[in-house]
């Protein structure tokens, strides 16, 4: 599969396109109008420089030919007339995600294998929209695709294996290490062991049983691990926890919800890539 299409331009598409364009791949990027997509030139300019600090075999003249392999169009017809593969990082709401698809489908040829990239939903609440469930599945991507490399990749039951196949390879191509996900999973192996977790480290702080700095350095020391569970929140970003949160029906994680309105990002101080968030960075 050398021609790909991405529906969505935003933080995880824009990083999907380029990393597949780095990676030798043909690369169709859509969104809803051309005043979205003529940002991305300053997105990849924005890119570069972490791919060059963190990839060692990244050099410019491979960034730009990345960049060359990236053609733009906010024409849905267009944008998949050659795709063997469209994956979708619109935003997360379902009936978007159900709308896209359908529109996709009256478009897109016979071969095109159809991939979400959603974080909550499941595939099989989104391939009954499609005019080929068989060919439906999702694959699912972190932060930071370039160096947080992994690519869950999750059918439902009616997806067939060799599509299963062939999307877990694709991944393996443009870099990622695939994830074969047996079955549908809400939130898949990531989330479900992060959610718990991330959980378990805001408990600890509501209760006042350790301060932050020592929550956190509990977890790396004892573990190994690079960063404990605050450091995490900042790097995920305040408004993900909070929108989790804010109609908890857990009291505890809801009272969190609240500590991070009132403290983070009322204050703005959403997370690492505003500067702060639980800790300050430079
Ligand atoms: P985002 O809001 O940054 O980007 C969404 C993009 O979709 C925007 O460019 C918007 O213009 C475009 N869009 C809106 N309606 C559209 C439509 N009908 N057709 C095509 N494009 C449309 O969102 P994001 O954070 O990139 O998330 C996108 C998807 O990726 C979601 O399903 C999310 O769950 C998933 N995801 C996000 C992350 C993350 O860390 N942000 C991680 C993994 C997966």
């Amino acid at each position: 599969m050398q021609n790909l299409t991405v529906l969505g331009t935003g933080v995880l598409g824009s990083q999907i396109i380029f990393q597949a364009a780095y990676s030798g791949k043909n690369v169709v990027a859509y969104d809803i109008s051309d005043e979205i997509l003529a940002k991305l030139p300053a997105r990849w300019e924005q890119l570069k420089p972490s791919y060059l600090h963190d990839l060692p075999d990244a050099t410019p003249e491979k960034l730009d030919a990345a960049v060359a392999r990236i053609s733009t169009s906010s024409n849905l017809a267009d944008a998949v007339k050659d795709a063997d593969l469209v994956i979708e990082a619109v935003p997360e709401r379902l009936d978007i995600k159900q709308d896209t698809w359908k529109s996709v489908s009256a478009v897109a040829p016979a071969k095109t294998i159809f991939a979400t990239n959603s974080s909550t939903l499941l595939p099989s609440q989104i391939a009954p929209f499609t005019d080929r469930p068989e060919k439906f599945l999702a694959m699912h991507f972190a932060n930071q695709v370039w160096i947080f490399n992994t690519c869950e990749v999750m059918g439902h039951p009616g997806t067939d294996p060799a599509v299963f196949d062939a999307a877990a390879q694709f991944a393996e191509q443009i870099g990622m290490v695939p994830i074969h996900i047996h079955k549908e999973q809400p939130g898949y192996v990531l989330n479900s062991l992060l959610v718990p977790f991330l959980e378990a480290a805001a408990k600890l702080h509501m209760r006042d049983i350790a301060s932050i700095e020592d929550i956190d350095k509990t977890w790396r020391i004892s573990t190994g691990s690079p960063m404990g569970p605050f450091q995490i929140y900042d790097i995920v970003g305040m408004m993900t926890p909070y929108a989790l949160n804010e109609n908890s029906d857990d009291p505890e994680m809801k009272k969190f919800a609240e500590l991070i309105k009132t403290e983070y990002i009322d204050k703005g101080y959403l997370g690492k890539a505003a500067g702060r968030g639980f800790y300050t960075y430079n």
